[in-house]
């Protein structure tokens, strides 16, 4: 056998950390249906339905993008953004940078405001950076740094602006109230805290949000117009667009499920309670947190290494020897700090516990 079939076999053996819910591993092993039969129509509903608990919303227009978190971030700007409009965006990371991209790249009037890596974005300078915006776009969950920016302030101060919110790293894990918090448009991903595989991007936007969409974008796959025909009409249109990832759907509609059965506050205290207990373990074993107090992400622990303590062979040793990932830091934080994630179905203690005990074992 080669080596990567070594790795491959061991970690089908087990016991590795658990990462994925069962539920979707086996709900998307399953024997394919046809993505027009009846039932797989109905399972998307109720998936749709789901996704509306975790966004926090009402919004008619809620479902899984076929494609991964970019793909939802592509269909938010895409959908909404023509040249010359201005986009704020609130940069404090990786993913608020790439949004500054993507509206870029549209011919958008892009105002970043960047903050300090660490810290969360600052409502009043988002809100203060231009006097009459068309999209204000922020990060909710930066996965680069683990901090949680707060969105409500920025949603109440909006004005005539679509507020456009990343969830991708948040959804599941903590609260997100779409509606309360005035959010217009937001996506998100199936790998972090809802405990699927990547492929998906959940996505919902409101009416007001609705009224303002363009009507060809340059994307072809991408636009909502074509593939959710019940946007403008009155909510029962369905025409063949693409052939959609039934299998992976099906896997999400079983986490949701799951998920919701557990009851999303248990769910969002498991992930609070693995957060601190790792924070703790890692504080101890001599690393120093590196995101901004009030603002971390329970379910995202990000520190910097004790001293002397290598970044690369450390991460190597945890994954060949003990099969744990953990994730190093992303631009100037790179080398420094690492990453280290307990979401969705891992947000478990044996996997803290495993983490700290290897890592004992490393300093
Ligand atoms: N936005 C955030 C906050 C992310 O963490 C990620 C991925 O980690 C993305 C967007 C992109 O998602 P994907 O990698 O699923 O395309």
């Amino acid at each position: 056998m080669t080596d990567v079939q070594v790795r491959a076999e061991r970690l089908l053996m087990g016991p590795g950390p658990v990462n994925v819910y069962p539920v979707a591993l086996e709900t998307a092993s399953r024997p394919m249906m046809g993505h027009l039969d009846p039932l797989f129509l109905d399972i998307l509903d109720e998936t749709n339905d789901r996704l509306r608990t975790v966004f926090g919303t009402s919004n008619v227009l809620t479902f899984p993008i076929s494609g991964t978190g970019s793909a939802g971030m592509q269909a938010a700007f895409v959908n909404w953004v023509a040249p010359g409009d201005v986009v704020v965006v609130g940069v404090n990371g990786v993913f608020g940078d790439r949004m500054c991209d993507v509206a870029e790249r549209l011919g958008a009037e892009v105002v970043r405001v960047d903050h300090e890596w660490g810290q969360p974005v600052d409502p009043e300078r988002v809100l203060g950076a231009h006097p009459s915006p068309d999209i204000i776009a922020v990060v909710h969950a930066e996965t680069s740094t683990g901090v949680r920016s707060d969105i409500a302030p920025i949603g109440a101060g909006k004005g005539d602006a679509l507020l456009l919110v990343d969830c991708v790293t948040s959804i599941g894990g903590i609260p997100v109230e779409a509606d309360d918090w005035g959010i217009d448009i937001a996506y998100a991903g199936t790998q972090k805290c809802l405990g699927a595989a990547p492929g998906l991007a959940p996505f919902t936007a409101s009416d007001r949000a609705l009224d303002r969409m363009l009507d060809r974008p340059s994307s072809w796959y991408l636009d909502l117009n074509l593939i959710a025909t019940y946007v403008r009409g009155d909510g029962s249109g369905r025409a063949y667009h693409h052939t959609a990832p039934i299998n992976e759907i099906r896997a999400l509609h079983a986490v949701l499920g799951a998920m919701l059965e557990e009851g999303l506050e248990n769910v969002q205290a498991r992930h609070r309670a693995c957060g601190a207990a790792l924070v703790d373990g890692l504080t101890g074993l001599g690393f120093t947190p590196y995101a901004a107090e009030g603002h971390r992400l329970p379910h995202l622990a990000t520190a910097y290494l004790p001293d002397g303590f290598d970044d690369a062979s450390n991460r190597r040793t945890l994954l060949d020897d003990y099969d744990i990932e953990v994730g190093g830091g992303l631009g100037d934080a790179a080398g420094k700090i690492w990453r280290v994630s307990t979401m969705g179905h891992s947000a478990r203690m044996t996997n803290v516990n495993r983490l700290l005990a290897a890592l004992g074992n490393l300093i």
